[in-house]
C-alpha cells in the first residue's frame, strides 16, 4: 500500500486541485535555473571578449544587459517563493481538513485504544513538515536536478577532462545522500513518535492536574516528563549527529574535488586547452554544480521530516472507521422505539465475552431498568444500541429494522443519552444547551432551559445563558452539569433515551431533585435506565436484573422483591432495615 512510489503519487495527487498554480510555480523555477546556468557563461564572454575590447561602452551595456536579467530571476525567484508557500499551505490545509473529518468517523474503539496526544501532534506537527515539503519540495528538486545536469553539460563544454574531474563528487556524495538519508527518514518517525508521546503526556497531565495536585503527585509526573523530554532528547541528538556527520563528510568531499579542479584547471589554461575566461565559467559553473550538493543538509532535514510525516498521515487517514455505513443503509427517520435485541454476543477483546446470547425486547414507551453489579455489562448492553460497539453475534432492531441497515446519523438521532460524567464544551450554556439540536431557536432553547429546570439559575446569571462555562464545565456544580445535559435531550427530543448512571454522582437531594427532571424527560419515549440506587428505578415498567452470566432475572419491583431472587438480595443490601 504504501511502497515509495505510491507514497509518492498519493502525494502528488494533492497538488491535482492546483494544477495552475503548479505549472506556474514549476515554469517560473525552470526559468530560473536556466538563468542561473546563463550568468557563468556571460562572465567567461565577459572576461575573454568584452575585457580585451577595452570598449566600455560595451562593457556597461553588457552591464545594463545583466540586470535586466537580475531583475527578471528576482521576479521569478519571488513567484517560486511566495506562490510556492501559498500552494504549500493549499495542500497542508487540505491535508488536515481530511484527517479532522477522518477522525470524526473512527470509532469508540479506535480511541480506546489511541492517545489523545498522538493524535493532535499528527494533525499539527507531522503536517507542519509535509507542509514544508509541498511549500517547495518538487521545485527545489527540479531546481536541484536541472542545475546538476546543466551545469555539468556546460563543464563538459568547456572542457570535458576538467568536467570529469568535477564529477569524481557525484560517487561519495551518493553513498553520503543514500547512507544518512533513509537514517534520516527513520529517525524523524521515531521523532514524531515521541513529539506524540510528549504531547500526550502534557495533555493528560493538563487534563488531570486536579488530581496530581490533589495527591501532591507533582513530582511522579515531573520524573515521568523527565523521561520523555530525555528520550527526546536522545532522538533529537541523534538527528544532529546524523547531519553533522552527513555534512562533514559532504564538505570535505566538496572541498578536496574542488582543489583538484583548481590545480587541473591552472593545468589546462597553462597549456592552452582552457581559456582564462573559461576557466572563470567553469569554476562558477563549479558552484552551481556544487549547489544541491552544498543543501545536502536542508534536503536531508526537510525531506526526511516531510516522508515521515507523510507516512504517519496516510497511516492514520487508511484507518478504516471499524463501525460505519453499510452501503445500501437507509435513513431510519423517527423510530417508535420498538427494542429487540436477538441473541446478542459481544466482548471488547476477541478472548473475552462481555455479553452473551442477550434476548430483550422492550415496548415504544416502556421503561427498563437494569440493575447489577458494577461490569456486569449494563452500560455494555446499552452501548450497542446507538452503535458505538459492533456486536459480533446477533442483531438488535428498532421497529423490526436492523441497526445496522440505517445509517447511523440517522440511528443516533433517534437515541439520546444522559450519563453519569456529563461531557460540557468550553463555550457557553448556550452552546451547550443548542448541542442537542444545533439550529434550535432561542425559544426552544429556553424551553428545554424551563424543562430541565435551569431556568432560575440561568436568569440568576450575569450573563445568563452566554456564561461560559469553562473547560469541560468546571465551573459548573455537578448537579448543573447534570441539568444542562438535560436540557439538551429535551432540545434534542429523541424517541429512545438511555440514562446510564446519570444521577450516580450526586448527593441524595440534588439526586431526588433531577431524577424528577429524568422522569419528565422520559415521559412518551422508551427509556433505558441504568442505575446504582434502586430507590430510583422502583417505578419502571420492568427491572432487568444484569450479571456475570446474563440477564439473572426479570420484572416489576414488587414481583422481584417477593420471587426472593437476586434482586431482593440486591434491595436488601440497600435497604437494610434499621
Ligand atoms: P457495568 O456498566 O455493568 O458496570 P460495563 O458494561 O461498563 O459494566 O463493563 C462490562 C465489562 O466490560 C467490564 O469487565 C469492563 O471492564 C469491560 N469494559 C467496559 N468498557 C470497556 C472498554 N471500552 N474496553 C474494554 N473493556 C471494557
Ligand atoms: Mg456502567
Amino acid at each position: 500500500m504504501n511502497s515509495p512510489v505510491s507514497l509518492l503519487k498519493r502525494f502528488f495527487a494533492y497538488y491535482a486541485p492546483h494544477r495552475r498554480l503548479f505549472v506556474l510555480d514549476f515554469s517560473c523555477a525552470v526559468v530560473s535555473g536556466l538563468l542561473e546556468l546563463a550568468f557563468p557563461l556571460a562572465t567567461k564572454s565577459f572576461v575573454d571578449h568584452l575585457l580585451p575590447s577595452r570598449d566600455w561602452g560595451l562593457i556597461l551595456a553588457a552591464t545594463l544587459g545583466l540586470l535586466g536579467i537580475y531583475l527578471l530571476n528576482t521576479g521569478l525567484q519571488y513567484v517560486v517563493n511566495y506562490w510556492g508557500h501559498v500552494l504549500g499551505i493549499g495542500i497542508e490545509t487540505e491535508m488536515r481538513r481530511k484527517i479532522f473529518d477522518h477522525l470524526q468517523k473512527l470509532s469508540f474503539r479506535f480511541y480506546d485504544n489511541t492517545k489523545t496526544g498522538h493524535l493532535v501532534a499528527r494533525v499539527t506537527k507531522d503536517l507542519e513538515e509535509v507542509g514544508e515539503v509541498a511549500h517547495h519540495g518538487p521545485e527545489d528538486l527540479l531546481i536541484a536536478v536541472m542545475t546538476f545536469l546543466g551545469a555539468f553539460g556546460l563543464m563538459v563544454s568547456l572542457n570535458w577532462k576538467l568536467a570529469l574531474i568535477t564529477g569524481l563528487v557525484v560517487p561519495p556524495m551518493t553513498w553520503i545522500s543514500a547512507r544518512y538519508g533513509s537514517a534520516m527518514t527513520r529517525n524523524m518517525r521515531e521523532l514524531f513518535g515521541r513529539v506524540g508521546e510528549f504531547n500526550a503526556r502534557i495533555e493528560e497531565n493538563v487534563g488531570g492536574i486536579r488530581v496530581v495536585q490533589s495527591f501532591a503527585n507533582e513530582e511522579h509526573e515531573k520524573a515521568l516528563f523527565a523521561r520523555d523530554n530525555h528520550l527526546y532528547r536522545g532522538t533529537k541528538l541523534d538527528a544532529y549527529r546524523l547531519m553533522s556527520k552527513s555534512f562533514t563528510l559532504s564538505y570535505m568531499t566538496m572541498r578536496v574535488v574542488q582543489l583538484f579542479v583548481m590545480v587541473a584547471g591552472s593545468y589546462f589554461v597553462l597549456h592552452g586547452e582552457l581559456s582564462q575566461g573559461g576557466f572563470v565559467g567553469f569554476l562558477m559553473l563549479v558552484s552551481v554544480f556544487f549547489r544541491p550538493v552544498e543543501k545536502i543538509n536542508a534536503v536531508l532535514e526537510t525531506y526526511p521530516k516531510g516522508i515521515a510525516g507523510f507516512k504517519r498521515y496516510t497511516e492514520l487517514l487508511d484507518t478504516v472507521p471499524d463501525i460505519a455505513d453499510a452501503p445500501n443503509a437507509i435513513d431510519a427517520g423517527h423510530l417508535r422505539g420498538l427494542i429487540q435485541y436477538e441473541r446478542v454476543g459481544f466482548g471488547y477483546e476477541s478472548h473475552k465475552r462481555v455479553l452473551d446470547g442477550i434476548d430483550l425486547s422492550i415496548k415504544p414507551g416502556e421503561t427498563v431498568a437494569f440493575v447489577g453489579p458494577s461490569g456486569a455489562g449494563k452500560t455494555t448492553i446499552c452501548s450497542l444500541l446507538p452503535r458505538f460497539y459492533e456486536m459480533q453475534e446477533g442483531r438488535i432492531t428498532i421497529d423490526g429494522i436492523d441497526i445496522r441497515a440505517m445509517t447511523l446519523a440517522s440511528l443516533r438521532r433517534n437515541i439520546g443519552i444522559v450519563q453519569q460524567d456529563v461531557f460540557l464544551f468550553g463555550g457557553t450554556i448556550r452552546d451547550n444547551i443548542a448541542y442537542g439540536r444545533l439550529e434550535a431557536t432561542e425559544d426552544e432553547i429556553w424551553e428545554s432551559a424551563r424543562l430541565a429546570r435551569l431556568e432560575e439559575m440561568i436568569s440568576r446569571l450575569p450573563n445568563g445563558l452566554d456564561t461560559v462555562v469553562g473547560e469541560r464545565g468546571v465551573k459548573l456544580s455537578g448537579g448543573q452539569k447534570q441539568r444542562l445535559a438535560i436540557a439538551r435531550m429535551f432540545l434534542k427530543n429523541p424517541p429512545i433515551l438511555i440514562l446510564d448512571e446519570a444521577t450516580s454522582a450526586l448527593d441524595t437531594e440534588t439526586e431526588q431533585a433531577i431524577q424528577a427532571s429524568l422522569a419528565e424527560l422520559a415521559v412518551g419515549r422508551t427509556t433505558l435506565v441504568i442505575a446504582h440506587r434502586l430507590a430510583t428505578i422502583q417505578n419502571a415498567d420492568r427491572i432487568i436484573v444484569v450479571d456475570e452470566t446474563g440477564i439473572a432475572e426479570q420484572g416489576r419491583h414488587q414481583d422481584l422483591v417477593s420471587a426472593n431472587g437476586p434482586y431482593s438480595r440486591l434491595h436488601r443490601a440497600q435497604y437494610r432495615p434499621d
